[in-house]
């Protein structure tokens, strides 16, 4: 059977770390990088005796990411216990929520070659961190960092919707620029902020059930997810095809290999004996609170797409490069109000040039110092005629890396475009003057020595002839 009677169920799980300053359930900072264990409390290490109590920004950015995900945010929600033990986790438990959680039936718009895509929300709950494992690779003893324990949490669960392992990349792409858009999380894969687990199942075209899914985890980057994805698709087709039956259990994703191994199954699986948490009461949320975080919600990644389409008359795809990162949408749209004029061309020159050089850095387009004006006064100078494209595009390679005014950088490398019509008439004729033989073949009728010539006054010119007024001059000097 072919490969096309087949298609792809995929449900993402996604734990998003809360850009607090202190801990869901005490006083504890959250910052990052601090000498093991030096973060931590009663509560957090989980000694008996001690009682959590609810940070109430960690509610707010809850309410938050549940309004920027189209949820309904439940009045009452409840903290449950999730029981397993495990060396990371001190209290035998990881206070979560279970049947209520604080946001439910959300959505999440994608762009697919078919056009637009919901994908729908089905919940997202507060939970707990736990703590780090530390593995000595000389094979000594492991030690156990609490820092990370009682870090706030967001867990994330898509329905079924995704259809293939791009559209599960899209989808990801698109929380994450909706989490860094309303300040919740800061969006980075590779260092564990945001965590992504894969459910996979594949069913024959038509089928209306599911069939049986396989969870994938440690999926730090867009890469591994695709490729988990389609590994794992072409994995339970063939078991399908060969007349196996595939086992829900979870995998994990070998990035080294590129393929995914079985980690638990189902009969391992851990039961994990939730009951609501005596410790803390039901989480109110009331309407004020919910008014009140949406009136502050920013304007979000889909709608600057649509405004920038609007306003500036870019082409969907265009806006939604320039949208995806906040930074860089804000970059445009001063780069527009200090051109003033054609933010088509400034749209192309982020685009093409300024996101391609800062394409390696972490630090994205802060990393730049060719702030927008500086790329607006680039951009005036070829408009005036005094530089080419070329020579523009090193200047800004420069101006990006030092910072220095863009017409200073002209100046001292002598980019400056020769528009002076007697400089160009002089190197015209000095030209033809030293290849009589060329200019014999053109006057006998063969025109594309023209080409030549060009090529001659402008090496005369160091490459800065103005192109224009370079092939009028020599029209005039050639036909004449
Ligand atoms: P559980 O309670 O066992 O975690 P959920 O119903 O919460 O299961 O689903 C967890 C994730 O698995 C969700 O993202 C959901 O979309 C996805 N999922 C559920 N069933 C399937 C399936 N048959 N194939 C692929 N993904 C699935
Ligand atoms: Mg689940
Ligand atoms: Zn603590």
């Amino acid at each position: 059977m072919a490969r096309s009677d087949w298609e792809a169920v995929i449900g993402l799980e996604v734990h998003a770390q809360l850009l607090t300053d202190s801990k869901i359930f005490c006083g504890c900072s959250t910052a990052f990088g601090a000498p093991p264990n030096s973060q931590t409390c009663p509560v957090c290490l989980g000694l008996p005796g001690s009682l959590p109590v609810l940070n109430e920004r960690v509610v707010e950015f809850g309410v938050r990411l549940g309004l920027a995900l189209n949820c309904t945010i439940r009045e009452h929600s409840v903290f449950a216990r999730k029981n397993y033990f495990y060396p990371d986790l001190p209290k035998g438990y990881q206070i979560s929520q279970h049947e209520l959680p604080l946001c439910e039936n959300g959505h999440l718009v994608i762009d697919t070659p078919e056009g637009e895509k919901k994908v729908g929300i089905i919940r997202a709950h507060l939970e707990e961190d736990a703590g780090k494992n530390l593995h000595d690779p000389e094979g000594g003893p492991s030690r156990v960092d609490l820092n990370r324990a009682g870090v706030p949490l967001m867990e994330i669960v898509s329905a079924p919707d995704i259809r293939s392992s791009d559209e599960a990349v899209e989808y990801l792409k698109n929380l994450r620029s909706i989490l860094v858009y309303i300040g919740v999380n800061d969006g980075n894969l590779e260092e564990g902020s945001l965590r992504c687990d894969a459910n996979v199942s594949v069913r024959k075209r038509g089928e209306t059930g599911f069939r049986t899914r396989v969870e994938i985890k440690n999926l730090n980057s867009f890469r591994f997810l695709k490729q988990a994805i389609d590994f794992e698709i072409e994995r339970q087709i063939r078991v399908w095809e060969e007349g196996g039956q595939v086992v829900q259990e979870t995998r994990l994703f070998d990035a080294q290999a590129g393929v995914t191994r079985s980690m638990r199954s189902k009969e391992e699986a851990q039961d994990y004996r939730y009951f609501p948490e005596p410790d803390l009461p039901p989480l109110r949320v009331d309407e004020a609170l919910v008014a009140r975080v949406r009136e502050s919600l920013p304007e979000l990644p889909r709608e600057k797409q649509a405004r920038f389409v609007r306003e500036y008359q870019l082409s969907a795809y265009d806006a939604s490069v320039l949208v995806a990162d906040k930074a860089v949408a804000d970059y445009y749209e001063q780069a527009v109000a200090a051109y003033g004029k054609n933010p088509k061309t400034v749209a192309n020159w982020v685009i093409n040039e300024v996101l391609r050089l800062i394409k390696e850095n972490p630090e994205g387009i802060r990393a730049t110092r060719a702030e927008p004006e500086r790329l607006a006064a680039l951009l005036r100078l070829l408009d005036e005629g005094r530089i080419n494209a070329g020579s523009a595009k090193a200047i800004l390679e420069e101006v990006h890396r030092t910072g220095e005014e863009p017409e200073a950088v002209m100046r001292a490398r002598g980019l400056e475009q020769v528009s002076d019509v007697g400089v160009i008439e002089e190197a015209v004729a000095r030209v033809i003057a030293a290849n009589p033989a060329e200019l014999e073949k053109y006057r006998a009728g063969k025109k594309a020595v023209f080409g030549f010539f060009m090529g001659q006054v402008m090496r005369e010119l160091k490459g800065q002839g103005d192109p224009k007024l370079v092939s009028e001059a020599l029209r005039r000097a050639l036909d004449s």
